[in-house]
């Protein structure tokens, strides 16, 4: 008989967290260099309403995304992020993130790049967001503002407001525009290779920011994000990440705005990228030490080319079907 109640010993997700212990003294000291006031501030650049824009720092620096709202209408600014190295090669990434995260960081937590690699690309130092503004009555549950998962599209727009909406702004589209200025997209030659490189790596899963939210249960049981009303947060909010290698931040300004208004009605408002030296360089580049890159292609690959897996190719053909 099986046992349907819960072991956490047992549980993949949670073996797979307690995998990653981040060295907490060591973050400590990124974060008293913003506290002393040891850190140089590198530069500083806004993030445009209905755009998108790449942000480069390197490792060991912090990017601060900030939030300004009462310079403008009063309305927090819902943003997308991604992290890239310089290649391009990797990326922050949903699956290995949320494995061993969850689908919101926490102070100390990295986001992790994707599968083959998965090697840390920052980790969040500071989370300034007013939760206290927070609260859902209907189950007292903590709200959270950050989550991994999709962002908007052409196609969720038309989903929701109709074929119209192909010409509204969205991530997408930011993310799209973000990416063509990093110099990796802008050295492809040929333009349908640039197109579809962009395209794929625009489609990545990213982590939404400053979006109130709670992924849970609905009333019919199907888990989904439940997102909120922003409520309007102090100017000089932000968020902070350390960088663990050089990389460009991939930001998109999102149309939704503050989830306040009707999409069409939404009105964006700028966002503040700030880089800081801290002159603290990362204490390892493998946080994990595990097999990775062409090692751990090459173990997956000797089992096709010794047989030990099957891979001869299949056609319609090819299955022994019962009737022709
Ligand atoms: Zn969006």
């Amino acid at each position: 008989m099986s046992n349907s109640s819960y072991n956490a010993d047992i549980d993949p997700v949670e073996q797979f967290a307690r995998g990653v212990k981040p060295n907490k003294e060591f973050y400590d000291k990124v974060i008293t260099t913003k506290e002393n006031g040891t850190r140089e501030m590198i530069y500083e650049e806004t993030l445009h309403p209905h755009t998108g824009d790449a942000f480069y720092a390197k490792a060991g620096q912090v990017i601060r995304i900030e939030q300004r709202p009462h310079q403008h209408n009063g309305r927090t600014q819902i943003s997308d992020i991604l992290f890239f190295t310089p290649d391009l090669e990797q990326w922050s990434d949903h699956l290995s993130t949320t494995a061993v995260e969850g689908f919101c960081p926490q102070i100390y937590g990295g986001l992790w790049t994707q599968s083959k690699f998965m090697e840390k690309i920052v980790t969040l130092v500071a989370d300034e967001y007013p939760y206290e503004l927070l609260s859902d009555p209907e189950n007292n549950m903590k709200v959270q503002h950050m989550f991994f998962a999709a962002h908007c599209s052409k196609e969720y727009n038309m989903c929701a407001y109709g074929n119209d909406a192909v010409h509204m702004n969205s991530c997408h589209e930011n993310f799209i525009q973000a990416l063509n200025r990093v110099p990796a997209i802008a050295a492809i030659k040929d333009e349908e290779e640039r197109r579809k490189r962009v395209q794929f790596l625009a489609d990545r899963n990213d982590l939404n920011i400053f979006q109130p939210n709670q992924i849970i249960p609905d009333r019919e049981g199907v888990t989904r994000g439940k997102m909120f009303l922003s409520p309007s947060v102090p100017d000089g909010t932000g968020l902070e990440f350390y960088c663990e290698k050089d990389l460009y931040l991939i930001a998109s300004n999102c149309p939704y705005a503050d989830q306040n208004l009707p999409f069409h009605e939404a009105k964006p408002n700028p966002i503040y990228i700030q880089v800081f030296e801290t002159g603290i360089k990362p204490y390892t580049n493998d946080h994990l030490g595990m097999v990775k890159g062409d090692e751990w292609e090459k173990l997956v690959y000797e089992k096709f080319k010794t047989g030990e897996k099957e891979t001869s190719v299949r056609t319609p053909d090819s299955y022994n079907l019962k009737t022709k």
